[in-house]
C-alpha cells in the first residue's frame, strides 16, 4: 500500500452536514462511521480531513479484494473505453457470455458443481427471493425453515425467514411464510439443533408443515458471527434430502473466498440444491447477484421472475476479472487461512488478556467476530476505534459482537495494525 495519501476532493467546512439535511433517517452506517469518505484503496479508506482509515468492515463483505483491486479496475475502464455495453436488460451481452464461462471453468466445473446459473436483480435479497420463490414453485409447498439469529434481506420474504426483531417489526405487516428453528448452539452446547428440526419433521403434531426449503448461513455474518459446525451442516443436508426438502446455502456474505475456500460449505461438503451469491461476486464492490441452482429445479417458466437490473455488465467485466486474478489457483484460499490463524490468535490473546470483558471468539475464516457480553461494550469499541483510524462494525441484534471482516488481500502489517487498534480499544473497555 502506498504510504501517501491520495489527492482528495475539497472538504467542505461541514461536511456531514448535507446528509442530516437531506438524507433520510433511515441512514445507518454514517451514524456509526461519521465522516464523508472520498478515496479508498485496498484496504484503506481516506476521508475529506485527509484521514487514513483501515478498513475491517469490507463493505460487509462485498470487498473481498480489497477497493479499487487494480486489476479489476483497468478491466473496467478498458470495457468502457471500448464502450461495452453497460445496460442490457437480461440481453446476450459479451460480458456476460465470458462470465458465465469464467464462473464455470474456475468455479463449477472444478468442484464439481454443475449448477445453472440465475441472475435476480443485482442485490443479496433479490438472490433470496427468487430462491424461496423457485423452492416453492418446485415443491408445490410453501413453508420455509430459516434459523435464529439469520440475516437473509430486507424485502418480504427474506425478511420473513431472517431474525432480528427490530428489522422484522419494520415490515409493518405480518411476515409470513417462514418459521425460525435453533441455529448450531442456540440452545446450548449440549442440544444438536438439526436433532430439534428433525423431532419437528417427524412428529404429525409438531405443527410444523413440511417446509419447502431450509435456509441457511454457514456462519451468520449479520446475526452475531454464530457459525455452524461441520457436523451440524452436514447432518442438516442429511435430514433435508431424506426429508425431500431444498436445502439453500445463503452464501451472500461469506461466499466469494471469506472463509478460505470459494463456497463456505465446501468443508462440510454440501452440495446445496440452491446458493445464493452476491456481495463479493463482483469483486468490485458493483451490485450483482446470482442464484446458483441445480439443474432439475430450474423449473421456471421464460421470464417468470425478471427484473430491469438482472444484468449488470460492468458487475459481470469485473466479476470475470476477479475469478481469473484470484481463483485460477489456491492461493487466495491458504492466504486466508493463514491470516485467519493470525486473527485467531490475537483475538483468543485478548479473551485472556482481557477476563473482564467475558468475551468469546467467534468466526471461520477471515470473517472473526469477539462477543461482548456486556450491553455497550462492542459498540464503544467500534466507536473509539474509529476514532483511531480503524473501521469496524458490530453485529448481532444487540450488537454485542465486534465483528472483523477486512479485505482478504489486507497485507500482514496492515492486519497487524488494526488488529493493534482494537486491543487498545478493547484494553479501555477491559
Ligand atoms: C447482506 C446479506 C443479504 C442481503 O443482501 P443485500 O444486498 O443487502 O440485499 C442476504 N443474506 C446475507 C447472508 C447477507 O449478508
Amino acid at each position: 500500500m502506498p504510504a501517501e495519501a491520495p489527492v482528495l476532493r475539497k472538504a467542505s467546512r461541514q461536511p456531514m452536514e448535507v446528509f442530516e439535511r437531506l438524507e433520510s433517517q433511515v441512514r445507518s452506517y454514517i451514524r456509526a462511521f461519521p465522516t464523508v469518505f472520498t478515496v479508498a484503496r485496498g484496504a484503506f479508506l481516506w476521508d475529506v480531513r485527509g484521514r487514513r482509515y483501515i478498513d475491517f468492515f469490507a463493505g460487509a463483505g462485498a470487498l473481498n479484494y480489497g477497493h479499487n483491486e487494480p486489476r479489476l479496475k483497468e478491466a473496467l475502464l478498458r470495457y468502457l473505453a471500448e464502450d461495452g455495453v453497460a445496460h442490457a436488460l437480461d440481453m446476450g451481452t459479451a460480458a456476460k457470455a465470458e462470465f458465465l464461462e469464467t464462473l464455470e471453468s474456475l468455479i463449477l466445473e472444478p468442484r464439481g458443481l454443475p449448477y445453472r446459473v440465475m441472475f435476480p436483480g443485482p442485490t443479496g435479497t433479490n438472490a433470496v427471493e427468487a430462491a424461496l420463490k423457485l423452492a416453492r414453485k418446485v415443491t408445490g409447498r410453501a413453508g420455509v425453515v430459516g434459523f435464529t439469529h439469520g440475516f437473509h434481506g430486507m424485502t418480504l420474504g427474506a425478511l420473513a425467514a431472517s431474525g432480528n426483531r427490530r428489522k422484522r417489526r419494520a415490515a409493518g405487516l405480518p411476515l409470513q411464510g417462514a418459521v425460525a428453528m435453533p441455529y448450531d448452539g442456540f440452545l446450548g452446547g449440549g442440544v444438536d439443533t438439526v436433532a430439534v428440526l428433525r423431532r419437528y419433521l417427524e412428529d404429525d403434531g409438531s405443527g410444523l408443515d413440511r417446509p419447502a426449503a431450509v435456509l441457511v448461513e454457514t456462519v451468520q455474518g449479520e446475526g452475531g458471527v454464530d457459525t455452524g459446525s461441520e457436523g451440524w451442516l452436514r447432518r442438516l443436508a442429511a435430514l433435508c434430502r431424506e426429508h425431500g426438502v431444498l436445502l439453500i446455502v445463503d452464501d451472500i456474505q461469506v461466499g466469494c473466498g471469506r472463509t478460505g475456500p470459494f463456497f463456505s460449505f465446501e468443508p462440510a461438503g454440501l452440495r446445496p440444491d440452491m446458493v445464493c451469491l452476491s456481495k463479493s461476486i463482483s469483486g468490485f464492490g458493483l451490485p450483482m447477484s446470482l442464484l446458483l441452482v441445480r439443474p432439475e429445479l430450474d423449473v421456471w417458466e421464460p421470464g417468470e421472475h425478471n427484473g430491469t437490473f438482472r444484468g449488470n455488465t460492468l458487475a459481470f467485466v469485473t466479476a470475470t476479472a476477479a475469478l481469473r486474478a484470484y481463483w485460477s489457483d489456491g492461493r487466495l484460499s491458504r492466504e486466508v487461512a493463514r491470516k485467519a490463524a493470525h486473527l485467531e490468535r490475537r483475538l483468543a490473546g485478548w479473551v485472556e488478556a482481557f477476563p473482564g470483558l467475558r468475551a468469546e471468539v467467534r468466526g471461520r475464516g477471515l470473517i472473526q467476530g469477539l462477543a461482548c457480553p456486556e450491553p455497550g461494550v462492542a459498540e464503544a469499541v467500534c466507536r473509539k476505534a474509529f476514532e483511531r483510524g480503524l473501521v469496524v462494525e458490530t453485529s448481532g441484534a444487540e450488537g454485542r459482537v465486534v465483528k472483523i471482516l477486512p479485505p482478504l488481500v489486507i497485507d500482514d502489517a496492515d492486519l497487524e495494525e488494526g488488529c493493534a487498534i482494537l486491543e487498545r480499544c478493547l484494553a479501555d473497555s477491559a
